[in-house]
């Protein structure tokens, strides 16, 4: 039998298939003005748009100024675009989360993280009590606030200052700048989270807590007060779109599978109770903060990050879901495929 057909065969199909997942992954314009009306044209858009309502369970961001809007871009050869109020700094809150993850499976390995926190959905509120007394594993996983507790807990360091030091490290790294914390956010948090404190607690008297309650609860409210601006937000999520080198600064922070790790965990938990419907719509890994912030990871193409204050009542910024969700769709980013149009 003549083996050339078949050889041709599968060589037009192979290049059939690096052509469509070519395609699959669009990216931005790559001229910058063009690149930047576009994202000019989205924040316009949404800036309008003033539904939601400030968190209210933290007075240091019930009392913040709710007019702000920026979106940011970061490529994976780590060209940046950005557009509306990109030097309004406002705190990272539960965006940190999967970069603390990252740091402890880094640090511990992924099999740390599966066994002493979990990987699986919640549909719930990030903070519900309920979602740990009906879990058996309590903590659920890493970017719910119980599992998010009990992976900083994780962090390595001699004592909690060692541990702050390294977070922080870390972070100003993923960023490409030095990081730091918002003190009046921070003193906001610190006396008012009694929720988080109950769920510190509980998680401890299961033993799914590795440090004493008080601590672990005043490092969480530390990395939840951590101070950045939206392309800050957008570099961070870039080493992740990268496979875990740093664009800009070319170090390599994460291997590729504790990419894959995070990520997984993003597109299940990231947007809470909102997981789902963001799959849907979006089809991005990304991750949410009450401080406002989104950051959404295309991965081998770019990050978005977006920043609007006013939150829907799952606590994800309205401005910012809409922004990126418009952008997924004009560049056809979405991991399982084509999504419609701008809502
Ligand atoms: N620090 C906040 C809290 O624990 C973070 C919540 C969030 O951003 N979704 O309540």
């Amino acid at each position: 039998m003549n083996r050339w057909p078949h050889a041709l065969s599968v060589f037009t199909g192979i290049a059939f298939l690096t052509a469509t997942a070519c395609s699959r992954a669009a990216n931005l314009p790559p001229d910058d003005d063009e690149a930047r009306r576009l994202l000019a044209s989205i924040h316009e858009r949404y800036l309008e748009d003033r539904s939601g309502a400030l968190p209210d369970y933290i007075p240091a961001l019930a009392a913040a100024d709710p007019e702000p809007f920026a979106i940011a871009v970061v490529t994976t050869d780590g060209r940046t675009v950005s557009v509306g109020d990109t030097q309004a700094p406002f705190v990272i809150m539960s965006a940190a989360k999967p970069f603390t993850a990252a740091l402890v499976i880094r640090q511990r390995g992924r099999d740390t993280l599966r066994d002493r926190v979990g990987l699986e959905p919640t549909g719930e509120a990030y903070n519900s009590i309920n979602v740990i007394e009906e879990n058996p594993l309590r903590t659920v996983n890493p970017l719910v606030n119980a599992g998010a507790m009990a992976t900083v807990s994780l962090v390595r360091g001699a004592d909690p200052e060692a541990q702050w030091n390294a977070l922080l490290d870390w972070y100003s790294r993923l960023a490409g700048a030095p990081l730091h914390m918002d003190d009046s956010i921070y003193e906001s948090v610190r006396k008012t989270g009694l929720r988080n404190r109950s769920v510190a607690a509980l998680l401890r008297s299961y033993d799914r807590l590795y440090g004493e309650p008080e601590a672990v609860r005043d490092l969480y409210n530390r990395q939840s007060s951590v101070q950045l601006d939206t392309l800050q937000l957008a570099m961070m999520g870039a080493t992740l779109a990268n496979g875990g080198v740093q664009p800009v600064s070319g170090e390599r922070l994460l291997s590729p599978e504790d990419v894959t790790a995070v990520l997984s965990l993003m597109t299940m938990a990231g947007m809470y109770d909102g997981a789902g419907a963001w799959a849907w719509d979006v089809g991005l890994p990304a991750k949410s903060g009450v401080g406002g912030g989104i950051v959404a990871v295309a991965p081998g193409v770019l990050a978005v990050a977006a920043f609007s204050p006013r939150l829907d009542e799952k606590g994800n910024s309205v401005r910012a879901q809409l922004a990126i969700r418009s952008l997924s769709a004009q560049l056809q980013l979405g991991l399982f495929g084509p999504v419609p149009g701008d809502p």
